[in-house]
């Protein structure tokens, strides 16, 4: 699939052919690319190696395991790179997660929201959050359903330390993207009918959706945020 370049990193080769398909699919659907923004996911991943993923330009990392990502993310401090948390969190790690994270993906309850703007509080910061949906409904998944998505959305709204910025979804799996657009066009049209009610302290500007095996059909519904790692770093353990 990829042929390989002499004298540039593994990685740096992903990349190009990631960003390329990104500009692919972004004109395909008449988007402008530049709306879609690459979240390079780095959990599992070395620091090492995610230096060799920032020497080939990317801005933004996302991890989901906050001990990982507080050791990584100390030992690239230097580096120009925003941090993004997307993995469950749980409240007793929201102390750290305001600390270390400019974008939460996955706030999906008033108890977890409660406590992350406490803690905002306390180090005099406005946390950006996203609202975790989960489109297809499944029990194994973390996220609010879309019926409840806009209360939840209304009473995090009073907190006056969090910033919500848009909607995150992990759809089901299937082995055929254009299986999965369904729950990619109901995150949409959710933060469209959210957008429409102009609720003070909430802009529905992000869409996160959309990883390695999916990203192209999230960009065609919408998608301003893709999440993509294995394509990127190669495949986890
Ligand atoms: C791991 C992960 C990704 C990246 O998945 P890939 O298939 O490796 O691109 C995206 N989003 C979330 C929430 C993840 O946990």
């Amino acid at each position: 699939m990829n042929v390989m370049q002499p004298g540039i990193s593994e990685v740096e080769n992903n990349l190009k052919t990631i960003n390329m398909r990104i500009k692919q699919a972004a004109a395909s659907c008449g988007r402008n690319p530049e709306t879609v923004k690459l979240l390079a996911v780095s959990k599992i991943v070395s620091a090492d190696r995610i230096k060799q993923a920032i020497h080939a330009g990317v801005t933004r990392l996302g991890e989901s395991y906050i001990q990982e990502a507080r050791e990584k993310i100390k030992i690239l401090a230097d580096h120009p790179v925003t941090w993004h948390f997307i993995g469950h969190l749980q409240t007793n790690k929201a102390k750290y997660a305001v600390r270390l994270f400019d974008l939460i993906h996955s706030v999906d309850s008033l108890n977890l929201a409660h406590e992350l703007n406490k803690q905002a509080k306390k180090i005099n910061k406005t946390q950006n959050i996203l609202i975790q949906v989960n489109t297809g409904m499944e029990p194994t998944k973390s996220g609010v359903s879309i019926p409840d998505a806009r209360n939840l959305i209304k009473e995090v709204s009073l907190l006056e330390n969090l910033s919500i910025k848009g909607l995150m979804t992990m759809p089901p799996f299937f082995n055929d993207p254009e299986k999965v657009r369904p729950y990619f066009s109901a995150l949409r049209e959710l933060g469209d009918s959210i957008k429409k009610e102009s609720i003070p302290n909430v802009v529905m500007d992000e869409l996160s959706m959309g990883m390695t095996g999916d990203f192209e059909a999230a960009i065609k519904e919408g998608a301003t945020i893709v999440r993509i790692g294995t394509a990127i770093f190669g495949k986890r353990d």
